[in-house]
């Protein structure tokens, strides 16, 4: 476990909460203003992301994606605080979850004087989102890593993650920091160096799993393994 301040400007912060045995990340955005904050995913340790908000009231929790290992704080933090809960319709689970804001395409969440921007991402999971924080910051999931997509566990997940990484996600502003779900964040101009070079090889046919940009063949485990 450990918190760390990714981005620190002005008038709003992102901090992030490392929890759990897969590495997640818990994002807090706080605006400083209203003294009011939103999460990325609920994952691990309820108590240190209580800890890591301080005395700022929390809005909402927004999740990328519904798997396990990205919601085991969820109820608590809910208990606890009456805050809101945004999903994907479309994503697996979300009727058990009894969300309060059905997240679609172009969705816009104002945050204080903060506006978050929410893109539907599908791939790793048909409701997977990422959020857009300016021109500075984007909550990517478990869609975009350095050095590779999210798991997918068909050729037609990885055709959809695929889809979304190049149509949405390298889109974005070169010098806007991808921070993903599991790990180290990597800038927008980087990661689509490293897609690029990977689609000028041609991209084999049928494939799927735990693809890395530089070895699309090689099936052996990484830390994304652990992430259901
Ligand atoms: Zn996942
Ligand atoms: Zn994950």
């Amino acid at each position: 476990m450990s918190i760390d301040v990714v981005r620190s400007e002005d008038t709003w912060k992102v901090i992030r909460v490392r929890v759990g045995p897969y590495d997640n990340n818990v994002y807090v955005v706080k605006e400083e203003r209203s003294g009011k904050a939103i999460l990325v995913d609920a994952a691990f340790d309820p108590q240190e992301i209580l800890s890591a908000l301080g005395g700022f009231q929390l809005q909402a929790i927004f999740l990328t994606h519904a798997h396990p290992d990205h919601i085991q704080a969820l109820e608590f933090l809910r208990r606890r605080t009456g805050c809101a809960l945004g999903i994907h319709p479309e994503e697996p689970g979300t009727q058990e979850l009894a969300p309060t804001i059905f997240i679609a395409e172009g969705y816009q969440f104002s945050l204080g004087s903060l506006t978050l921007r929410f893109l539907h991402t599908p791939g790793h999971t048909p409701g997977s989102v990422s959020i857009v924080l300016g021109s500075q910051i984007c909550f990517c999931g478990d869609t975009l890593f350095p050095g590779g997509p999210g798991r997918t566990w068909t050729p037609e997940g990885f055709r959809d993650i695929i889809k979304s990484i190049r149509e949405k996600l390298l889109t974005l502003p070169d010098d806007l920091l991808l921070l993903p779900g599991h790990g180290p964040g990597i800038k927008v101009r980087d990661s689509r160096a490293e897609y690029e070079a990977f689609a000028a090889k041609g991209i084999p046919e049928g494939i799927w799993g735990e693809i890395r940009w530089d070895r699309p063949l090689d099936r052996s485990p990484s830390f994304r393994d652990g992430c259901t």
